[in-house]
């Protein structure tokens, strides 16, 4: 019946319109065709007029229409150049999943329920590969732009981490929410063919070829690279699956995974009744009992030689099944790496309720799926897990996830600009005492150096500058500068505001120019230093003070997003939930008062588990606590005029944290903050 409806679709649809023909997308061989993995190598030509032999995207749509993934607006034409509307998109990665079965009809005001679209569009909202467009609408007839078409892929890849930065030269224009989607494809080969010159456009809309070309990397990459879990050790995919909706995923995970498979089988097995949700039954019971430990059936012999584990259970009440804490109570998992997964119809993604269920072991956050996920998005999130790998020498090797270099000592911005991690704040610092505690910095190695307008000594920074630069100490390209616009009348004459700033530090260029804080005047303000950066008299643009609520109001306003937030951030004010929203968005974090500020160092330095764990490594308690920062992936500013302090802050790469030392510090917060804004 369906196919019968997507034939008939072709034809109607065909008829009326060639060039935005959506059905066109159909198989013309009218065949259900899984995208399967080509041979490396494997070419097939395509008979299109259109597309020449030596085309950049000859090999990719030749690929598309040999696994029945993409054809073309006619038996002759493909129309590489012509655009592709979101239900075309919809379709192709319906197809590519195996056109799945749909009961739900499309819940939006414009697609119409039994049309060429409506499975796939419905399959893609369900999955949340596709969002709404807005006003209850999915834009059905909407070109899809290269930001939203990556984006899509990224969600139908089941949203794999990129990497920090996409080597892009106009990262900065891509939308806040398209950046890690981005970074992953950029990192993945997948934007091939979509870059000229390193320039992405992700505004423009997305061309046929283009899709072709998107797709055919993403298969072909995905599906050739080995998953790196469990290197060197050996790994088991345990699940428990009462209804048959895990099992195939957790048989997926262990053969992409090469592991052994262990089903987690109860003693006494759910029945219907017993599983049926709000009727006081078993499961119900268990779920509201945190005590319930169901029994199993069986064990796992020979638990001692798995390193990793891969858990897979269904999402009860909101929760993994009381039957998995029973599982993990009845081994000593300590040492081993655990990777949750689980599948729900609408829950999220859940495992607060049994990571201390086993102690000492180191948990993996994992993912949620829904029902009937294919093999494919199984095996894009394997392989973009970022496991532990062994003998890594964390101290001099490691690059956090945020990017941060520690051999470097630096992190690239998303605007290209590489920004050392670790520098010196001046508030406070006014005169000769500025100008020294600058320039003892830089002879001490320190190239990142932050002011602000505010702060009343712009000119002691740019002169402990020029004078570094004049004794041979630094060139200007060394060393980083940061300088900040204030609310208020600043914000309200940016353009003379910024270049003030520029003229009182007199270096040339600043590096980078935060607002200072959110202000009335802030967006107006923001797109003054975006034109500062056009004219290449500022570098990198940020923000100071502004947290979730601000964010998510202030970046659909701009067109860069912002390099970079510097917010108060100690160990007594964590802004733990803050931080990794900033990271998500590809915006490095910098901490300010990073000791606590003046007034508050004393109590920090001393506090007993800081000065702890810096006798434990032979430091001091300032350096344990911006080692602290750095590790968190947030850059550190620390402030002072004494010359051994400056020099002992920037000793902060020749020892490392523990998980637990760092878990210790993290166990500090008070929410404490000392300031307030
Ligand atoms: P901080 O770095 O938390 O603390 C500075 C204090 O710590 C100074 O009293 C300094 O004294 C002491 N100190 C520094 N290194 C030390 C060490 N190794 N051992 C013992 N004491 C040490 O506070 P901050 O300077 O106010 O904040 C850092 C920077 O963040 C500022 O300078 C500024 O650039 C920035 N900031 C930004 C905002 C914003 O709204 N964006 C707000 C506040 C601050 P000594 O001089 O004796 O070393």
């Amino acid at each position: 019946m369906k196919r019968l409806k997507f034939s008939m679709a072709v034809c109607m649809i065909c008829f009326l319109t060639m060039t935005s023909c959506s059905a066109a997308e159909v198989p013309a061989n009218d065949k259900d065709v899984t995208a399967e993995p080509l041979a490396a190598g494997t070419t097939q030509t395509a008979t299109f007029s259109d597309v020449p032999a030596d085309a950049w995207y000859a090999e990719a749509i030749a690929y598309c229409q040999q696994h029945g993934i993409m054809s073309g607006t006619s038996a002759t034409v493909f129309a590489p150049e012509a655009t592709l509307t979101r239900a075309m998109l919809a379709t192709v990665l319906h197809r590519m999943s195996g056109t799945p079965a749909v009961s739900d009809a499309p819940v939006f005001t414009d697609a119409v329920a039994g049309s060429w679209y409506s499975d796939a569009v419905s399959w893609a909202a369900k999955n949340s590969i596709i969002s709404g467009y807005g006003g209850g609408t999915f834009g059905v007839n909407a070109p899809a732009t290269r930001e939203q078409a990556v984006t899509i892929l990224w969600r139908y890849a089941g949203e794999p981490e990129g990497s920090a930065v996409a080597d892009i030269s106009d990262a900065a224009s891509v939308s806040a929410w398209a950046q890690a989607a981005v970074r992953w494809a950029n990192a993945n080969g997948i934007l091939e063919g979509m870059t000229n010159n390193r320039r992405f456009d992700p505004k423009t809309n997305i061309k046929r070829g283009e899709v072709a070309s998107m797709l055919y990397h993403y298969l072909s990459n995905t599906t050739s690279s080995q998953p790196g879990p469990a290197a060197g050790g050996k790994t088991l995919v345990a699940y428990f699956s009462a209804t048959n909706t895990t099992r195939p995923l957790a048989e997926y995970a262990a053969d992409i995974l090469g592991a052994d498979l262990y089903e987690i089988v109860p003693e006494v097995p759910y029945t219907d009744a017993d599983l049926a949700y709000y009727t006081n039954g078993r499961a119900d019971r268990e779920q509201n009992d945190s005590t319930a430990r169901p029994a199993i059936s069986g064990s796992v012999e020979n638990m001692a030689d798995y390193d990793a584990i891969f858990l897979g259970y269904p999402i009860w009440h909101g929760q993994p099944p009381r039957i998995i804490s029973t599982f993990l109570e009845s081994y000593d998992l300590a040492g081993k790496t655990i990777v949750p997964f689980c599948t729900s119809h609408s829950s999220g993604y859940s495992d607060s309720s049994i990571k201390s269920l086993a102690p000492g072991a180191n948990w993996i956050t994992g993912r949620r799926f829904a029902g009937g996920t294919s093999r494919s998005t199984v095996e894009e999130w394997i392989n973009g897990l970022n496991l532990p790998q062994p003998a890594v020498d964390a101290v001099t090797s490691a690059t956090s996830k945020a990017g941060f270099n520690f051999e470097t000592k630096s992190v690239t911005l998303n605007s290209g600009y590489e920004m050392p991690i670790n520098g010196l704040g001046t508030y406070s610092l006014h005169d000769k005492t500025c100008v020294n505690a600058v320039k003892s910095a830089l002879a001490s190695g320190v190239r990142l150096i932050d002011t602000a307008s505010a702060y009343g000594n712009e000119e002691e920074v740019g002169q402990a500058i020029r004078e570094a630069i004049d004794e041979g100490i630094i060139k200007r390209e060394d060393v980083f500068v940061i300088t900040k616009i204030y609310p208020g009348s600043e914000m309200a004459n940016p353009e003379q505001s910024i270049q003030a700033c520029l003229d009182r530090l007199d270096i040339g260029y600043v590096d980078m120019m935060l607002l200072h804080h959110p202000d009335r005047n802030d967006v107006k303000a923001y797109q003054a230093m975006e034109k500062f950066v056009e004219e290449g008299k500022i570098r990198s643009l940020g923000l100071s003070n502004w947290y979730v609520e601000e964010l998510e109001s202030f970046l659909p306003r701009v067109t860069v997003t912002p390099a970079l937030v510097q917010n108060e951030i100690h160990p007594y004010y964590q802004e733990n939930d803050v931080i990794p929203y900033i990271q998500d968005l590809g915006i490095v974090v910098q901490g300010w008062y990073p000791l606590g500020g003046r007034g508050h160092t004393a109590e920090l330095l001393g506090d007993e588990v800081i000065s702890g764990i810096a006798k434990a490594h032979g430091v001091s308690s300032a350096q344990v606590i911006l080692r602290w920062n750095l590790q968190k992936g947030v850059v550190v500013i620390p402030g002072s005029s004494n010359p051994d302090h400056i020099k002992e802050n920037t000793e902060l790469y020749g020892f490392e944290l523990t998980d637990a030392e760092m878990a210790q510090i993290n166990a500090l917060d008070r929410n404490e903050k000392h300031d307030w804004y």
